[in-house]
């Protein structure tokens, strides 16, 4: 297929993972964060990794939509689908992600409550045209790529005159968690999670452009490579943050040329600054508390804003003791790191977010990589049999 098989040749990999072999320095460590979701799970799917000098290492971020949604959001999304008359729509993901007594969006719908999942939100939309008699609320969740189809989903809405309709608006920041993480305890005292350089997310980029990630390449002295999701754009990325630490450099560069430019989507950022504007602070799982960091709707299209209508008050609730998601979507540790993983917790049973969508570090790692780790195990026994 056009514009994918290029991008995932075997034999370029061989010689891009070759190249990245022959640049290495032997006598230094290469930790690199892929921040997106994405880039995680094409790392695990095609074994990049494995491609890799054993002093490169690939350390998950937080890029996840569905992995940073604190366990009080989707309690407040089941609230309001308990609501008599209401309809509830959001993305499939979110549909399972565990929240607190054991539920989730799709235990709630098992339970009679009318939740319906929706491939975008203009079907929210349309569910509110087609229900007039009915509340309509849309659950908005992601970073800077779902955000502009919200804002477009608002205007039309009004523009209908659809007073049944509202959003949930969960929106989240990349810039600011980038920052987060690289204030974070771990990072800049602990120095438990060592991190060199970033991968910069594809699909966000295209929205933003790469123009917000010049601020902290500078401040924190620490490259940013932008980079798309087939598996030959992270290694050509993973070069490029090699070459810029072996020269000394921070700067952001830019792989995904065919699709971000500098200062990204003009009218998808003036659609965004039309209807929302910036929270003082949210929670995201794993991060706490991020200043900045998410979006609300403005007063403007307040008549559109389910937090308003429904006076939706957020309760901040702990994750399940035995899930690792936390730490894992700090870099801290691994899913394998996890007691339950690939045991009590599954992607038909996740206990924890990370375990949900396949771009959560866990949901790659359980379908991609726990083959390996035992085949690691197996091999040391079968060789001490010989
Ligand atoms: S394996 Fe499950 S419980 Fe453990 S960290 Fe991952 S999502 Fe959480």
């Amino acid at each position: 297929m056009k514009f994918i098989d290029e991008f995932r040749d075997g034999g370029l990999a061989r010689g891009l993972a070759a190249a990245i072999a022959a640049e290495v320095d032997p006598s230094r460590r290469y930790n690199l964060m892929e921040f997106c979701g994405g880039h995680t799970h094409a790392i695990s799917r095609y074994g990049l990794a494995d491609l890799l000098p054993e002093n490169v290492d690939m350390i998950h971020g937080p890029g996840c939509p569905v992995c940073v949604l604190p366990i009080g959001r989707i309690d407040n999304a089941i609230e309001l689908a308990a609501r008599p008359g209401l309809i509830l729509c959001t993305y499939a993901d979110t549909m399972r992600v565990p929240a607190s007594g054991g539920l989730s969006l799709l235990k709630a719908k098992a339970r009679g409550a009318d939740i319906r999942m929706v491939y975008s939100s203009a079907d929210a939309v349309r569910i509110a045209r087609e229900h007039p008699d009915r509340e309509v609320v849309f659950f908005a969740i992601g970073f800077e790529t779902t955000t502009p189809p919200t804002a477009v989903a608002i205007r039309h809405a009004e523009a209908e005159g659809l007073s049944n309709f509202s959003v949930f608006c969960n929106h989240v920041l990349t810039p600011a968690a980038i920052s987060n993480i690289l204030e974070s305890k771990e990072v800049r005292e602990l120095g438990t999670v060592p991190l060199d350089g970033f991968i910069g997310p594809a699909h966000v980029s295209t929205v933003i452009g790469s123009q917000p990630y010049e601020y902290f390449a500078e401040e924190y002295g620490r490259p940013v490579v932008i980079a798309g999701f087939e598996p030959l754009d992270v290694m050509q990325a993973i070069l490029m943050l090699v070459r810029q630490l072996n020269d000394g450099r921070a700067e952001v560069e830019n792989e995904f040329t065919r699709a971000v430019t500098r200062d990204g989507n003009a009218k998808a950022k003036a659609l965004v600054a039309d209807v929302f504007e910036l929270r003082r602070t949210f929670e995201w799982r794993g991060l706490g508390e991020v200043p900045w960091s998410a979006l609300r709707i403005k007063e403007r299209y307040r008549a559109f804003d389910a937090e308003a209508r429904y006076a939706i008050e957020y309760a901040s609730v702990p994750d399940n003791k035995a899930c690792e998601c936390g730490a894992i979507l700090r870099g801290v540790k691994k899913p394998t790191d996890c007691k339950v993983f690939g045991t009590v917790c599954t992607p038909e049973n996740p206990i924890g977010s990370c375990m949900v969508s396949s771009e959560g570090a866990c949901a790659a790692h359980y379908t991609y990589g726990r083959f390996k780790d035992a085949a690691i195990v197996a091999a040391p026994a079968a060789e001490a049999r010989r």
